[in-house]
């Protein structure tokens, strides 16, 4: 393996803007070898995308993005290697997207009271119709002129303390951990530098995670920096954790993350692709239901 693998991308089947075979296509065309399929809250993408990874030579791993509530805050879970096909994991997704529809439905109510009627309808058009995220809110919001761009409009419309903000609750660490166990994956903070925690706080979720059996933090991510590298690499070592990359893409109109572009990990992190069992035949499943 010549280049850093890719443990961390979306695709239209939650809010990326690539399909799944699109993503893999690119991704190989970009020289990379080991891509990571995680989605928000789904695995809908997975056949699709290992259908493409068989043809495009290049090794997939089944992966999930899942969405929690942990400390008040929303945190986010990446699963690797998981089997798509267990009913736990399942069933606990389909959890997670009856949510998912909940609020999207209050986060239009509230936008219509902020003076944007159809709100619904218009984020739905940009998603795949059954996964409707704040994303797909804020692609809706810029084509109707709210802002500049999505940064601007998850700044003035969908964030804490904005008019179409909606607090709620996703699952729990225990619960999101336990899913991907069951489906024999690994159990990963996704970028930790995102939460803005503090160290003791940092180390309450690393704890917290490996006692549910998770075992991997990203350190190289699309939304760290160098130095945020360094600090995750240490937070690993120092607590025993695997290191994962990726890069979060979520598509073409993100310029500033590509696909193929990963740093290699600092030294002295132990990388969670050595527990995945990568396939030998790209595009098999790498695991089984526990
Ligand atoms: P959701 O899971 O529906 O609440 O949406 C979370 C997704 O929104 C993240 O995965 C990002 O793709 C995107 N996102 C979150 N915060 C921002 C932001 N400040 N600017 C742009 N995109 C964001
Ligand atoms: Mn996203
Ligand atoms: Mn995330
Ligand atoms: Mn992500």
């Amino acid at each position: 393996m010549t280049q850093t693998p890719d443990l961390h991308t979306h695709s239209t089947a939650s809010d990326g803007t690539l399909s799944p075979a699109a993503l893999v296509q690119r991704a190989a065309a970009a020289g990379v070898e080991v891509l990571a399929l995680t989605d928000h809250d789904t695995v809908a993408g997975l056949d699709e995308a290992a259908a493409a990874a068989a043809g495009a030579g290049l090794a997939l791993v089944p992966g999930v993005e899942i969405s929690v509530t942990w400390g008040g805050r929303t945190v986010h879970i990446v699963g690797l290697g998981i089997d798509a096909g267990c009913a736990v994991l399942r069933e606990g997704l389909a959890g997670l997207l009856e949510y998912r529809r909940w609020r999207a439905e209050e986060i239009a109510r509230r936008l219509a009271k902020a003076g944007y009627e159809g709100a619904l309808e218009g984020a739905r058009a940009y998603s795949n119709g059954t996964l409707i995220g704040r994303t797909h809110f804020a692609r809706f919001l810029v084509e109707r002129g709210a802002a500049a761009d999505v940064r601007g409009v998850f700044q003035r419309f969908l964030v804490e303390g904005k008019p179409g903000h909606v607090h709620g609750e996703w699952t729990t660490l225990e619960q999101a951990v336990g899913w991907i166990r069951a489906a024999g994956g690994e159990a990963v903070i996704a970028h930790p530098a995102r939460y803005k925690f503090t160290r003791t706080k940092v180390k309450r979720l690393i704890g917290e995670l490996r006692e549910c059996g998770g075992s991997g933090i990203e350190v190289v991510s699309g939304s760290h920096s160098r130095d945020d590298y360094f600090v995750y690499a240490r937070h690993a070592r120092e607590e025993g954790l695997l290191a994962s990359a990726g890069s979060d893409y979520h598509g073409p109109e993100q310029p500033w993350i590509e696909l193929g572009r990963l740093p290699a990990l600092p030294d002295g992190c132990r990388p969670i692709w050595t527990r995945l069992d990568l396939p030998a035949v790209p595009g098999r499943p790498v695991a089984a239901c526990a």
